[in-house]
């Protein structure tokens, strides 16, 4: 039993590996050099920096980081201009031959936690040991956002050695604290500002090459954000005169923000479906079972038929039709016999794109609909700007890399629901999208900021076959040099 487990995996991930066909197929020596990059990467464990200045041991290991990855990519890291952005943000510039339209590939350096009891959590391997077993690299990052990372610099330093350089200039950012705000992002986009550095492209984590992500299609799901929602951070404060917990009044603080708290969830947002998520649910309609395809197939026709249906097809597709509203903190008063002057509660919005926040706030108050409860906007920005799709030319460079790497994926774009650096980039490009491209599974995508992080090998070499189709595409290569 022990012993069949690891054997199977390991024909099976042999099998996958070797299933895959001589020419555009991923190569199998191109993945299993990514994945042992990934594995020294995952060792490095770039935690996520508490904010203010870089204390000596989180220096000392994003030093490292880098020190690895120009040891892992000497012709990337020769070929460009490399600077330090915030505390640890690398911003690097490969020139081409023209400044014009230029492309920013971007991915993150730091990861999230883990708890100091990680066994316990469940993890199989040590997550920070970049175990390769089963046909996958294991660990923190692996995933979000070491692997996207990996891909990208194994492609241009493949495409480099090949003697091959980029016509337009190419810019990789990599950001040292996406994980809390992503200030390096902030201080990179800033610089490019400042130099009139306008990407035609933009290109960061996001979408996945998603297995099981939809229901009955069978086919992988290659899912592009092409936008994401905008997040605020709102505090509910209820006001009481307190005193002993013997003599309560008839209404107490905790009590009225009770109120407001399940007004809040017995009042959902309205169901808007977006124009980029009809596209998404048109993209996939001929590859799903056939009562749904008829109602897929006209989308945009049905759109308030689908803002009922959608919700109730789990709460990932109920979050892409409407703004939600999740309570995360509540606190009271600080003693068990004290009543309460001051309720508080902690709401995090998510803005659907095509709303705004105010429009949140004031669904919120009327909801609320109680003058005692006080709304504190603590933290807010707005849901990003819609990159093309349909005919575009670099929504069609996308859909070729993934063609190139992925032959039986369907590529659809989609609303992203997390926040990402990329929304810092949105004022400085007309063309932000949001796409990692490695495949995962539902296990996987639920693993992100979870246990048991991990990416399959295979996927890694896929992910550079995407890279170095994308970047030697019509749309970025040489066939097309005078396109502006
Ligand atoms: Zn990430």
């Amino acid at each position: 039993m022990r012993l069949r487990r690891p054997l199977r995996m390991l024909k099976r991930a042999s099998a996958a590996l070797t299933a895959a066909p001589t020419g555009q197929a991923p190569d199998v020596r191109q993945a299993q050099r990514a994945a042992e990059h990934l594995a020294r990467l995952v060792r490095i464990p770039t935690v996520t920096p508490p904010p203010g200045p870089l204390s000596k041991s989180d220096a000392a290991l994003f030093a490292a980081y880098r020190e690895e990855l120009e040891a892992l990519y000497p012709r990337v890291f020769a070929a460009a201009e490399v600077e330090t952005t915030g505390r640890a943000g690398l911003l690097l510039r490969v020139p081409g031959q023209f400044a014009e339209r230029p492309v920013l590939l971007m991915a993150h350096q730091d990861v999230v936690p883990v708890p100091v009891d990680w066994a316990a959590e469940g993890w199989e391997h040590p997550p920070f040991d970049g175990v390769i077993a089963g046909g996958r690299v294991h660990g923190r990052g692996t995933l979000d956002d070491k692997g996207a990372m990996v891909v990208a610099l194994e492609a241009l330093e493949s495409l480099l050695t090949d003697g091959w350089s980029p016509l337009r200039d190419l810019y990789l950012f990599f950001g040292g604290d996406e994980e809390s705000h992503g200030a390096a992002a902030v201080e990179a986009v800033r610089l490019l500002e400042e130099r009139g550095v306008e990407p035609w492209m933009v290109l960061d984590e996001g979408g996945a090459v998603a297995t099981q992500a939809f229901p009955t299609l069978r086919r992988p799901m290659a899912v592009i954000g092409a936008s994401e929602k905008g997040m605020m951070t709102l505090r509910l404060a209820v006001e009481s005169l307190g005193g002993h917990a013997s003599t309560p009044p008839r209404q107490s603080a905790p009590g009225i923000l009770a109120h407001a708290l399940v007004a809040i969830e017995d009042k959902p947002f309205p169901t808007a479906v977006h124009d980029v998520t009809i596209e998404m649910l048109e993209g996939v309609a001929p590859h799903v079972a056939r009562p749904m395809r008829a109602l897929l197939k006209r989308a945009g026709r049905r759109r308030s038929l689908l803002g009922r249906v959608v919700p109730r097809l789990g709460p990932e597709l109920a979050a892409m039709v409407r703004t939600t509203a999740a309570i995360t903190q509540l606190e009271g008063s600080p003693a068990q016999n004290v009543l309460a002057t001051r309720a508080t509660a902690v709401i995090n919005v998510r803005v659907a794109v095509g709303s705004t926040c105010d429009e949140a706030v004031a669904h919120l108050r009327a909801a609320i609909d109680d003058p005692r409860v006080d709304l504190e906007i603590l933290e807010a920005s707005e849901p990003s700007p819609v990159s093309p799709t349909g005919d575009d030319a670099r929504w069609r460079a996308l859909g070729a890399a993934v063609s190139a790497s992925y032959p039986d994926a369907v590529t659809v774009p989609y609303i992203m629901l997390a926040a990402s650096d990329a929304r810092h980039v949105a004022r400085i490009s007309p063309a932000v999208y949001r796409f990692s491209p490695l495949a995962m599974n539902k296990a996987q995508r639920e693993a992100i900021h979870g246990p048991n992080e991990s990416v399959e090998i295979s996927a890694l070499g896929a992910g550079v076959t995407f890279y170095r189709a994308l970047l030697t595409g019509d749309a970025l290569g040489p066939s097309d040099p005078a396109a502006s």
